[in-house]
C-alpha cells in the first residue's frame, strides 16, 4: 500500500484540534505524516497534537499575518509543506434578513477567504517540494440550500468553485486541489444546530441512507486518499462523504 504512505510528508490541518479536522488529522498521522494542528484554542490543539504525535501552532485563520506565521513556522520546524487541509469553519444560523454585514463577513472570512489565503501562502512551499495536496472542506450546503444558512452556504458553494479554479492553475506544479463535502456529522458545530433547529436530528436520520449521523472517524480515509499519491490524477473534484444523503431522492 505504498501509494497511500505519507511517511516524510508534512501536513497542516486548520481546525485540526476537534471534530472533522481531528478525524482527518488522525488519519494523516496514522498514514505516516507529521501533522501540524492549527487552531485557536491552545489546550485543545496541544491535546490533539499529543494524541497524534504531531505539532500544534496557534492560528486565527481570519488573519493574514497569523496564516503567514503558521506557514513560516511549519516550514521552519519541519523543513517542508506537502499537505494543507483547509477545514476551520463556523456557522451563524439565522434567516437571511436577520444577519448583520459583520456576521456575514465573519462566516465568509473564516470559511472561504481563509482557505484562499492559506492556499496562496502554501503554494510556493508546495512548488518547492515538487508538488502538494490541498483538501478543502465544503458541505451539503455546497449543493443544497437551507433557510437558516445563507452566508455559510455562500462560503461552501464558493469553496468548491475556488478549488476547481486552483486545481486548473496549479496542476502544472503537481498540486492537486480537491474538496470534501461532509454530510451531517456529529461534532460541536452540529450539536449547536441540533439544539437550535427543532426536528433536525430526526430529519437527518430519515434522509441518510446509511441510517446514522457521520462521525469524525469517517474522514480519516478520504483525507489519506486525497493527500497521498493514490489520488495524483484526481483534481478539482468535490467528493461527498455523507452516508448517501446527497443521492437520496
Ligand atoms: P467544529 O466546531 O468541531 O470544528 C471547527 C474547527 O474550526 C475547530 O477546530 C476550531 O478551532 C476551528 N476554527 C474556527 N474558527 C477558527 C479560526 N478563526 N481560526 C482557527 N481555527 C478556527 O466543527 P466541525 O468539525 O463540524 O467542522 C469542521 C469543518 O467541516 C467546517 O468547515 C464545517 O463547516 C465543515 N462541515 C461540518 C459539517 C458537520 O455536519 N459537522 C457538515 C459540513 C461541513 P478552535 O476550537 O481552536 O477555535
Amino acid at each position: 500500500m505504498k501509494s497511500f504512505d505519507l511517511t516524510g510528508r508534512v501536513a497542516i490541518v486548520t481546525g485540526g484540534n476537534g471534530g472533522i479536522g481531528l478525524g482527518m488529522a488522525r488519519g494523516l498521522a496514522a498514514a505516516g505524516a507529521k501533522v501540524v494542528v492549527a487552531g485557536r484554542n491552545k489546550d485543545k490543539s496541544a491535546a490533539a497534537a499529543k494524541e497524534i504525535r504531531g505539532d500544534a501552532i496557534e492560528v486565527d485563520v481570519k488573519s493574514e499575518a497569523s496564516l503567514k506565521s503558521l506557514i513560516a513556522e511549519t516550514v521552519k520546524r519541519h523543513a517542508r509543506l506537502d499537505i494543507l487541509v483547509n477545514n476551520a469553519g463556523i456557522n451563524i444560523r439565522k434567516q437571511p434578513q436577520e444577519y448583520t454585514l459583520a456576521e456575514y463577513h465573519e462566516v465568509m472570512n473564516t470559511n472561504l477567504t481563509s482557505a484562499f489565503n492559506c492556499s496562496q501562502l502554501a503554494y510556493p512551499e508546495m512548488k518547492k517540494a515538487g508538488g502538494g495536496k490541498i483538501i478543502n472542506i465544503g458541505s451539503m450546503m455546497s449543493i443544497f440550500g437551507a433557510s437558516f444558512t445563507a452566508p455559510y452556504a455562500t462560503s461552501k458553494g464558493g469553496i468548491v468553485q475556488m478549488s476547481r479554479a486552483m486545481a486548473c492553475a496549479w496542476a502544472k506544479d503537481n498540486i492537486q486541489v480537491n474538496c470534501v463535502l461532509p454530510g451531517w456529522i456529529d461534532t460541536d458545530l452540529t450539536r449547536g444546530a441540533r439544539k437550535q433547529i427543532e426536528g433536525l436530528h430526526e430529519r437527518v436520520l430519515a434522509r441518510t441512507p446509511a441510517g446514522r449521523w457521520g462521525d469524525p472517524g469517517d474522514f480519516a480515509g478520504i483525507a489519506v486518499f486525497l493527500a497521498s499519491p493514490s489520488s495524483d490524477f484526481i483534481t478539482g473534484t468535490a467528493i461527498p462523504v455523507d452516508g448517501g444523503y446527497s443521492v437520496q431522492g
